[in-house]
């Protein structure tokens, strides 16, 4: 016979008669149901409310709707001795697990037990238990009497019918009241453990099938082995004497054949990857966690070998919030060994965009909540998700006490594959921590012989290595591993033909690894993800809210530590704390990046405003404390930089600067000189000359236009809201054309033209300035529109020949190339900065900033006047349609400045000043800086100790790849001035004397510096 037919045949035994033969004998359940209506309740209130008869067949679940069932039976009392489980099905429709409904399963007594989804749908009968019901069954009592709940949740599947078409399901507000399921029915039956067992034999034979080479022996022994059991099946069933046990006796020799010596080695770690957010909002993670977590510790009851690794902290802390009996349970696991806190982050939070200190409060509040409840420090950062990592993650990591670093998802890379498993990655500054990049390509394997040999053979492709992590488990949307799944790995521990599979922890993979890592490869620099470019402008009004709340924790601790240690006002600790932690969840790799439904965005920008409001009203509270009585206008600075004659980090009346003058031109245009930039604009509102009247030079190529608005067609091929793909340069249509040109000056007296656009019934308004003393230009955009499937950019080309851009990240900047010679250059045309880009000729540079945009592009155009243009164009918005069908439609406000004759120096001044804008209070005397740090060093964060001491924690970094001595010098008496990591603990004495604390800092290196003072607050 030939093997297609062996197969087909293997199938539909597998299919019709084995799968259905683990349960024996059933009785159907007695199920009532009450649909609950808004938002979820507790327990508590379930249990209390009216349940209506519910059977097998009824449509229940409007979308995001909740259906509490009730489950009662009194089971024969036949079957005393024997086990049973309830078998749920709420009605599943083929969709994998976390995208369609789901369910947690609780004893009457409210102690959530496990979940429900379509690849998990038992529920252990333990007559031991409240309700009849437990984690792992138990032998029955004559006439067990069964009673348990199911909060059900009806989860639409966003994805469907086809990836990526626009859905009015992502928001309950849209998604109509139409029942989603049709309710399967429940029973109890009696288990066939044998039968289990054998069904976990033939799968995993199977699937050596599907990786075996045509023409090894093994196979046909595979085959050979099979064939025989299903003989024996049928010949069996006609002479009524079918036994389990005779059919795995044959299988017996064929599972217990060994891998080769020198095969690939497999650590399986548990895991469930739960995005806090997707293509549901925050408060279905809530309750994705407790059905995971439910999971993953009733498994263990059954699987004691099961290791599991949990990342996110903010997860931990939801469940010690909304289900404390389970995160008691987890506690336990944890103390156990069997539940892994990994990742020590906040959130897997994106890696590109969040700012340096936000990927530092990622990591101290991610790593604090798991010491304080665990006793545990988790040394591997776990972001297998994210969409790419910032070359200054390596020194963040380290300093936060993590050394090793796990992802996959440079493996979705669409042009160049990454080369390495196992390597050094080596960081802007040269920190360095061990990577590994499973090779087995997901973080959700089944643990599937396709998915071994997978792993097996890339890793074969590096070569260096012969041993990787694979983590398994449903996930997505949660769910985690499976009792098939673990089933399946002891059969795979030793299998000739696949890798040798041990459940293992990352710690014990990594400390493996290390051993091996002496000639480990290195990569240095940023890990750039080839794919998802578009998640870097996506969802602006998120992008806007997370920059200005991460300026703003700036200003208020800043503010409010200064206050503090001079006695004129408490610390807000409680509340910087909270503020903090909720930026940090909205900077989840799927927020920030722009790829949620629009649930997550009306809810995140609703708690921006709220968030941005609460931290002003402290920086305010905490400045007028400083201010004092009187009747001076005094400007504030939290900028690290001193400017308009007001120090760093203090305030002090602000010099004014001669206002720049305007004209009408002969032609109708307008020019603007401020006696350092002169600014042309011509009739149509398009400036058309930006010269440097210092530097005596012309920035804008002849014909050309600075801060022009073009507009792209933007249809991607896969995903909407991640991928912007690099036919969208193909479709470009530039706003030349102008409304009206107005000139009138602004509040402060400064000359402003505004110009007014439409287009295809959208309205832009620009606004262009030049201050008063500083050689930049001022644009403020407003884009008002509704069209979907459109990309925005200010396009700026300038006569400026550079090698390269040097681009903002997170504590210093990056130098991507601008010639396109290799692949992995052609695959930036899209790619991030934070505040500002900058280029430049060796005495000549231009930086252009921007107070909340990320992505951006850089091509360089030789003229054929032999000069070159070279462009910067800020990505500002994307109207795409999915997940959400209308992200970035509506009106944004953003703002950027050209800055003429800059260095990166004054890039990154530039940067923190449109970042930080001016406050002025009226008060009484100017007031003195906490901090000062005297040279090029930044100061980044000035706050007070998280322990509460008293202490005041100073954080500053290198930020232009060069070597910096510093004095770091206080108002105040200092006792002790000690460095200290980024979780605030001591790391040895700080240089200082009577002046203050000296440091000398490494090329982008980051220090923590934390001092006690004699007049602690
Ligand atoms: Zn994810």
């Amino acid at each position: 016979m030939s093997e297609d037919l062996v197969r087909g045949r293997l199938h539909r035994v597998l299919e019709r008669r084995l799968r259905p033969a683990r349960y024996g004998e059933g009785v159907p359940l007695t199920v009532t149901a009450w649909h609950a209506p808004g938002e979820p309740v507790d327990v508590a209130t379930a249990l209390g409310a009216g349940y209506e008869p519910f059977g097998a067949g009824e449509r229940w679940g409007p979308p995001w709707g909740t259906t509490w069932l009730r489950c009662t039976a009194t089971l024969p009392a036949a079957w005393a001795g024997r086990r049973a489980e309830a078998v749920v099905d709420l009605g599943f429709t083929g969709v994998g697990p976390g995208f369609t409904a789901e369910g947690l399963v609780y004893s009457p007594d409210g102690t959530p037990l496990k979940g429900v989804h379509p690849l998990n749908r038992y529920v252990p009968i333990d007559p031991g238990g409240p309700g009849g019901v437990g984690v792992a069954a138990a032998p029955l009592a004559a006439g067990t009497r069964v009673d348990f709940l199911v909060e059900a949740a009806a989860n639409p599947t966003i994805h469907q019918p086809y990836p990526w078409a626009p859905t009015d399901l992502g928001d309950v507000r849209t998604a109509g009241r139409e029942p989603l399921y049709r309710f399967g029915g429940a029973e109890v039956a009696v288990v066939d453990e044998e039968v289990r067992a054998l069904v976990a034999d033939v799968e995993v034979l199977d699937g050596l099938l599907d990786v075996l080479g045509p023409t090894e022996p093994r196979r046909y022994a595979v085959v050979r082995a099979l064939t025989a059991m299903m003989d024996h099946l049928d010949r069996s069933e006609l002479t009524g004497t079918w036994s389990a046990r005779t059919a795995r006796g044959m299988l017996a020799e064929i599972l217990r054949s060994p891998a080769a010596p020198t095969e690939h080695r497999v650590t399986a770690v548990g895991h469930a990857h739960i995005d806090s957010a997707w293509l549901w909002p925050i408060r279905e993670t809530v309750r994705k966690v407790a059905r995971t977590v439910a999971n993953v510790t009733a498994l263990r009851a059954s699987h004691p070998e099961l290791v599991f690794a949990f990342s996110q902290a903010q997860q931990h802390a939801w469940l010690k919030e909304h289900h404390p009996a389970l995160f008691e349970r987890l506690r336990a696991a944890v103390a156990d060994g069997a539940v892994l806190p990994v990742g020590g982050m906040w959130v897997e939070s994106d890696a590109n965009l969040p700012g340096g200190e936000a990927m530092v409060r990622q990591l101290v509040h991610g790593k604090r909540f798991f010491l304080a409840e665990y006793g545990v420090e988790s040394d591997e950062i776990w972001l297998p998700d994210s969409f790419g990592y910032s070359a200054a993650l390596p020194q963040i990591f380290r300093l936060a006490g993590a050394t090793r670093f796990l992802s996959q998802k440079l493996s979705w890379n669409q042009t160049n594959r990454f080369p390495h498993t196992t390597f050094w990655w080596e960081g802007l500054d040269g920190s360095r921590v061990l990577a590994h990049f499973p090779p087995v390509d997901t973080y959700n394997s089944d643990l599937s012989a396709t998915d071994l040999a997978g792993a097996r053979e890339r890793c074969a492709d590096d070569g260096r290595t012969s041993r990787s992590l694979v983590p398994f488990g449903w996930g997505d949307g949660g769910g985690g591993p499976t009792r098939e799944m673990l089933e399946h790995a002891e059969r795979l521990e030793d299998l000739e033909g696949l890798p040798r599979v041990r459940i293992g922890t990352p710690a014990g993979f990594f400390a493996a690894a290390e051993a091996e890592a002496d000639d480990a490869p290195v990569w240095a620099g940023e890990l750039y993800l080839e794919v998802h470019r578009g998640t870097y402008t996506t969802q602006a009004d998120v992008k806007r809210g997370n920059r200005r709340c991460e300026h703003l924790l700036r200003e208020a601790e800043l503010w409010c530590a200064t206050a503090a240690v001079r006695g004129l006002a408490g610390y807000p600790y409680d509340e910087l704390d909270a503020l903090w932690k909720e930026v940090l969840l909205y900077q989840f790799h799927d927020i920030l990046p722009g790829s949620s439904i629009a649930w997550v965005y009306r809810e995140a920008t609703q708690r921006y405003a709220v968030l941005e409001r609460r931290i002003e009203e402290l920086a305010h509270a905490a400045m007028a404390a400083l201010a004092g009585q009187g009747r001076r206008t005094l400007v504030f600075n939290a900028a690290p930089h001193a400017r308009d004659g007001v120090p760093a980090l203090g305030a002090a009346a602000a010099v004014e600067a001669a206002v720049p003058h305007a004209r009408r031109a002969d032609d109708g245009g307008i020019v603007l000189n401020n006696d350092l930039v002169r600014v042309e604009i011509d009739p149509r509102g398009n400036v058309v000359s930006v010269y440097d009247l210092v530097a005596g030079r012309e920035l804008v190529p002849a014909g050309a236009a600075a801060g022009l608005l073009r507009l792209h067609a933007d249809h991607p091929v896969g995903a909407d809201a991640w991928d912007v793909d690099e036919h969208y340069r193909a479709a470009a249509l530039d706003l030349r054309d102008a409304d009206s040109v107005g000139l009138a000056p602004d509040a402060d007296g400064v000359p402003a033209v505004t110009v007014v656009r439409s287009h295809d019934g959208c309205r832009f308004t620009q606004r262009v300035r030049l201050p008063a003393g500083a050689p930049r230009v001022e644009f403020e955009t407003t884009v008002d529109w509704h069209v979907p499937q459109r990309l925005c950019k200010a396009v700026f080309p300038l006569d400026v020949r550079a090698d390269d851009v040097a681009a903002e990240i997170q504590f210093g900047h990056v130098r991507r190339p601008l010639h396109r010679n290799t692949s992995w250059e052609t695959a930036k045309f899209e790619v991030y900065a934070h505040r500002f880009v900058h280029v430049g000729e060796p005495s000549y540079g231009v930086a252009l900033v921007n107070d909340a945009t990320y992505g951006y592009d850089a091509t360089r155009h030789v003229r054929s006047d032999g000069g070159t243009t070279t462009v910067l164009a800020l990505s500002l918005a994307r109207t795409q349609q999915f997940p959400d069908p209308h992200a970035d439609q509506g009106t944004h406000v953003f703002r950027y400045a050209l800055v003429c004759g800059a260095d990166v120096s004054a890039a990154v001044r530039e940067g923190y000043r449109i970042n930080l804008p001016p406050r002025t209070v009226v008060g009484g005397d100017d007031v003195a800086p906490l901090v000062t740090a005297d040279g090029p060093a930044v100061v980044e964060a000035v706050k007070l100790a998280d322990d509460r001491s008293g202490d005041l924690v100073v954080r500053l970094y290198e930020p232009l790849g060069d070597r910096a001595r510093v004095l770091l010098s206080t108002t105040e008496r200092v006792r002790d001035a000690r460095l200290v990591d980024l979780l605030e603990r001591d790391a040895g004495p700080a240089e200082s004397d009577g002046d203050g604390v000296r440091i000398t800092l490494r090329p982008f290196e980051i220090v923590t510096v934390r001092l006690r003072l004699e007049s602690g607050p």
